[in-house]
């Protein structure tokens, strides 16, 4: 019989796909990588996984232990997942903004979500962060992995994410097209690839960061935008700044634009910062020929952003979109 031991041994191994009607007129294959498809719906479940795993042969989590991190997104559920088969509670630490509907889904994997206070200063033991160090501390058993600077978040890429993709294009990648958040997957993807590349006669895999236009990877100020989950407003430490060839600014508006032209052009319904993604891919694949090969990685599922991005009152009323007239009736233009 063929059927995984548990959820958690699906986590990985996500397929890649040729992107064909957004790139007319570009001669480079494109690839997308899906890590929609992983079991918690997003790329953030190979570092949960890393993470738990390696904080458990350190001795840092043992029987009765609790997850704790300040987190509302992806990682949360990846972390709420894997804690839960290994049997370890977790503990989640938000601010009010978050929506109610990101909370209720750490809730549904049995996690306990704490809201902390809004507008305290990051240093302030009121933060998030704070709350989150001191009940790693105070609860028996408490372990945060801290994404932000836990080694194994880019291992886990360079042990599996790089591997998956250097081995599926047949070592014919040329160009790695990614966003950076906490910078895991561009630093552990990207220096395994060019690592394995590295003497290949046709040189090595060029990196490349899809940026959203205010962050600090590509020289902005940190000034904010609406694209969620890549950029920074500070350094991070796993962030490796040596690992990115270049840097590609995208605005929200090409990244949204980009999201809803995949979900109505190539089926793939994917979240804002894939949007990101492709529109850099695009751009990196332009001045390109037919041998390049390049892949993106698109980190989570369009379903947690039906309320903003493909909702098309809430495009419009942000800028992103206006409403035209057509033969039929109105329809909104992005
Ligand atoms: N896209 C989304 C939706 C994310 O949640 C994240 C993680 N912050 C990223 C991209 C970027 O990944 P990383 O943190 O590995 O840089």
């Amino acid at each position: 019989m063929k059927y995984a031991h548990s959820v958690v041994d699906l986590i990985g191994r996500t397929p890649l796909v040729k992107l064909n009607r957004v790139t007319e007129g570009i001669e480079a294959t494109v690839l997308v990588k899906l890590e929609y498809l992983n079991p918690g719906g997003s790329i953030k479940d190979r570092i949960a996984l890393k993470m738990i795993e390696d904080a458990e042969k350190a001795g840092k989590l043992k029987p009765g232990g609790v997850v704790v991190e300040p987190t509302s997104g992806n990682t949360g559920v990846g972390l709420a997942l894997v804690a839960q088969q290994k049997g370890y509670r977790s503990v989640f630490i938000t601010v009010p903004k978050v929506a109610q509907e990101k909370r209720d889904v750490l809730r549904a994997y049995g996690a306990d979500v704490v809201v902390g206070p809004t507008g305290v200063p990051a240093d302030s033991p009121l933060s998030y962060y704070g709350i989150s160090d001191q009940l790693a501390e105070q609860i028996a058993g408490g372990f945060k992995p801290d994404q932000f600077s836990n080694p194994g978040a880019p291992a886990s890429h360079y042990e599996t994410t790089g591997p998956e993709i250097w081995e599926d294009t047949e070592e014919k990648i040329t160009h790695l097209v990614v966003g950076a958040g906490t910078g895991g997957t561009v630093t552990g993807t990207g220096r395994y690839l060019k690592e394995v590349s590295a003497q290949r006669e046709s040189g090595p895999v060029r990196v490349v960061v899809a940026d959203p236009d205010g962050s600090i990877y590509s020289g902005g100020e940190g000034r904010p935008y609406f694209v969620e989950g890549v950029g920074e407003d500070v350094w991070v430490k796993n962030y490796d700044p040596k690992v990115p060839d270049e840097h590609h600014t995208i605005t929200d508006a090409e990244s949204f634009a980009m999201a809803r032209r995949l979900a109505t052009e190539e089926g793939l319904l994917v979240g804002g910062s894939s949007g990101t993604a492709v529109a850099a891919a695009l751009k990196v694949a332009e001045g390109l020929g037919p041998d390049d090969v390049v892949v993106a990685v698109l980190p989570d599922s369009g379903r947690g952003y039906l309320a903003k991005i493909f909702n098309d009152q809430w495009m419009i009323d942000h800028g992103f979109g206006e409403v035209v007239s057509t033969s039929t009736g109105t329809e909104i233009s992005v």
